[in-house]
């Protein structure tokens, strides 16, 4: 019960303190995918988190693998057994259905979001590929549509697929380059999924600020992480025209509904090459930056009981 009422306590400072530090890491002298690999490492271990309460209640790694201090687990052991907390059955029980409902929730709303977005990508890329011209030199994912002006995006799914308006295929050969690249960019790095699933846990706690302030950090970062691969293999230059050409029309050259090019652009130009042994540290700094608040809460919940206990027990 204690790591169970740890966990639960470390689920409350992910779910509502991490935006605190997490929208503090996206600078333009940052590469974008550490902040992005920090947000979807704090949900996911906010998620696991919430599965990993019902399951330590079952397993009680506490007794079990002795990996709490023994003082602690014999004190609360003595407490429930010689019945001087009448309510522990009570907090056990409660914590245990909180974790369940919990997760059967966000199980049965993200799984079910993510299977629409599968759906609607595949039937989107299968209808534009039917209606679209495929050209040669573009490359075989690439059709271009009638009409659509300055219009460029991709669809992830079963067949990936980049999709150019009229005006984004008549683009000069290197800004069109650059915005090739940067849909390429938004299909190698998955980045449609991980839209999909920010949107779905949004969707299922619309309250919880990691969630709901994710999702929209998940879409920015996605857009600023495709520039800044766009930028180091066609130039920034290039795709500052790109996305001022799709600007111009009201609608991103390089993805399907940004307004904020000039956002975009000025974050290009404080953009740094990322020296080869800091980029190896991206990921493990994402992940520590998640994990670490969880041992914190746990160690802080372990201490504190332990303190209580031992008030009690005189
Ligand atoms: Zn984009």
């Amino acid at each position: 019960m204690i790591v169970a009422l740890g966990l639960l306590a470390a689920v409350g400072v992910l779910g509502f303190a991490a935006p605190r530090w997490l929208d503090r890491l996206a600078a333009p002298h940052r590469h974008p995918r550490v902040s992005l690999a920090a947000w979807l490492s704090s949900q996911v271990m906010f998620v696991a988190s919430i599965a990993a309460i019902p399951l330590v209640l079952w397993l009680r790694p506490g007794d079990r693998w002795h990996l709490l201090p023994a003082t602690t687990v014999a004190c609360i052991r003595s407490l429930r057994e010689a019945g001087t907390v009448p309510w522990i059955l009570a907090i056990e029980t409660a914590t245990w259905g909180v974790g369940v409902l919990l997760f059967g929730w966000l199980v049965g709303t993200v799984s079910g979001g993510l299977l629409r977005h599968r759906r609607d990508s595949d039937e989107r890329a299968s209808m534009l590929r039917l209606v679209g011209d495929n050209v040669a030199g573009d490359g075989a994912n690439v059709v271009r549509v009638h009409g659509g002006e300055f219009e460029a995006y991709s669809i992830g799914g079963r067949v990936p697929t980049i999709v150019l308006g009229a005006g984004a295929a008549g683009l000069d050969p290197d800004v069109r380059a650059a915005v090739l690249a940067h849909e390429r960019a938004h299909l190698r790095g998955r980045h449609h999924l991980l839209v999909a699933w920010a949107d779905a846990l949004r969707a299922a706690l619309p309250a919880v600020p990691l969630a709901r302030e994710g999702a929209a950090w998940v879409r920015v970062l996605v857009e600023l992480s495709a520039d800044r691969h766009a930028a180091a293999s066609c130039g920034c230059g290039a795709l500052s025209a790109a996305l001022l050409a799709g600007s111009g029309n009201g609608r991103g050259a390089a993805s399907a509904d940004t307004g904020f090019a000039e956002d975009r652009i000025a974050w290009l130009s404080g953009l740094r090459a990322t020296r080869r042994g800091a980029a190896v540290l991206h990921y493990p700094f994402a992940f520590v930056l998640s994990a670490l608040p969880v041992f914190a809460t746990l160690s802080v919940v372990v201490t504190a009981i332990a303190y209580y206990c031992a008030m009690l027990g005189g």
